[in-house]
């Protein structure tokens, strides 16, 4: 099944951008789906649904059971390499962030748009891409036909915001031919040099809150694995070799059962380990605050806008006690006794942008924030102070403006013997 937006044939793609559990998400989409069909509107095969990741389909495939809704899975990666879906996906970009730049040079060229690699370079000149999409009709050197295909598009974009933006698309079974490459002009030999347009806010409009917290640890690092996307070796842990234990699953699968465990989902393959922490906090003094609590979220998206810089997470747990605003974080981090208070404060810029975006949605600062370090039954406070969120917000301008001057120094530090990249690309061990 392949996704195009068309004007003539109209379907439609809901975003939920937030939902406040998997399970009723799962049923919100099931319930629309249901009724589509029972309105004539759709067959069942005509609907797809995009799931964030594979971790969030489990809901979703219990729900369909529950309302028979019947469902073929393309899961993997090779489903996100398709071609439709990663231009649907810039433009899902686009419509979050008018200002993604990469994204929208990427829906420009796509079938969305179809512009030539002039018409690109020529509304480059005028500034920001998105500038110059918006001044297309001033620019008389354009293609009269790519000019008609910009209207179109700066309209479809202005035409969505807010939570009902939606796209219109046509769903079919075989992917839809792709428009032939116009020929160049017979008529008319010409050649023109174009001017190199100016380059500036060459930085990721779009960052994970863990990237800032990466790169806040160690720029070097943050380079190495989130820009240039280098593979990690298993990281080395943190305990010595005796007091390892390497019979589990690694590091980044027990977050995710213990997290999916947390937030109530039901995890097939849990292993005893995560079992065992997910148990741990259940009957911790926290866990009975949180039942009494008046308003509790768990595994809560969001994106928030910092030094126009698009930042999205999840919080893992919040909520209203007695008037105050708690964050929390679970980390199922192996570390010593002695360095785990230590080692919590490195997530603290982490928590301080989880609390910039609590502020952003109920409009008050949250009171507390806790970093939860399960193996150690130990909660460490992290400071909200004014000046600690300030600092976390410079740290998404620092990062910004390493990213348009690709300057990532090495940090050394304690967090070294953890790093993937010590033995190997980091010059940090060698000069050690
Ligand atoms: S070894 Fe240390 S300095 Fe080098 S990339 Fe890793 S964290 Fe940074």
């Amino acid at each position: 099944m392949s996704l195009y937006p068309t004007a003539a044939t109209a379907r439609h793609l809901w975003v939920a951008l937030r939902w406040s559990s998997p399970a009723l998400e799962a049923q919100w989409v099931a319930r629309r789906i249901r009724d589509l069909v029972a309105g004539g509107a759709a067959d069942f095969s005509e609907v797809a649904v995009l799931v964030r990741n594979v971790q969030a389909l489990p809901p979703f495939e219990e729900v369909f059971h529950a309302f028979d809704v019947p469902y073929v899975l393309a899961r993997g990666k090779r489903f996100y390499e398709a071609q439709q879906i990663a231009d649907m996906t810039h433009w899902l970009r686009v419509l979050v962030n008018a200002r993604d730049e990469i994204s929208l040079a990427a829906v420009l060229r796509s079938p969305l748009a179809g512009v030539s690699d002039e018409t690109l370079v020529r509304l480059k000149q005028r500034g920001h891409l998105a500038e110059g999409l918006a001044q297309c009709e001033e620019c008389a050197e354009l293609d009269p036909g790519d000019r008609k295909r910009l209207v179109w598009l700066r309209e479809a974009l202005r035409g969505s915001g807010g939570e009902d933006a939606s796209v219109r698309i046509r769903c079919v079974r075989e992917p839809p031919e792709r428009p032939a490459r116009r020929a160049p002009a017979l008529v008319e030999e010409r050649e023109e040099r174009l001017a190199r347009p100016a380059l500036s806010g060459q930085y990721g409009s779009s960052v994970a809150v863990t990237s800032v917290a990466l790169f806040q640890e160690c720029p070097r690092q943050y380079f190495l694995a989130r820009y240039l996307g280098w593979p990690q070796a298993r990281l080395a842990p943190l305990l010595p070799e005796e007091e390892r234990d390497e019979t589990g699953p690694d590091a980044a699968e027990l977050g995710r059962q213990v997290h999916d465990l947390l937030a109530g989902l039901e995890v097939r393959d849990a292993g005893p380990v995560a079992v065992e922490l997910a148990a741990r906090f259940q009957s911790s003094d926290l866990a009975e605050r949180v039942a009494r609590a008046a308003r509790v979220e768990r595994e809560f998206d969001f994106l928030l806008e910092v030094e126009e810089v698009v930042i999205h997470g999840r919080i893992d747990l919040w909520f209203e006690e007695g008037g105050e605003l708690v964050l929390v974080d679970y980390k199922t981090d192996d570390v010593p006794a002695a360095e785990a208070a230590a080692h919590a404060q490195s997530y603290a810029p982490q928590l301080q942008l989880y609390a910039l975006a609590l502020e952003r949605l109920t409009g008050r600062q949250p009171d507390r924030a806790l970093i939860y370090l399960l193996r150690r039954d130990l909660q460490v406070p992290v400071s909200l102070r004014r000046e600690d969120l300030e600092s976390a917000r410079a740290a998404v301008r620092t990062l910004r403006r390493a990213q348009e001057e690709l300057h990532f120094p090495v940090r050394t530090g304690a967090h070294c013997t953890r790093c993937a990249y010590y033995a190997g690309l980091c010059p940090a061990r060698a000069t050690a």
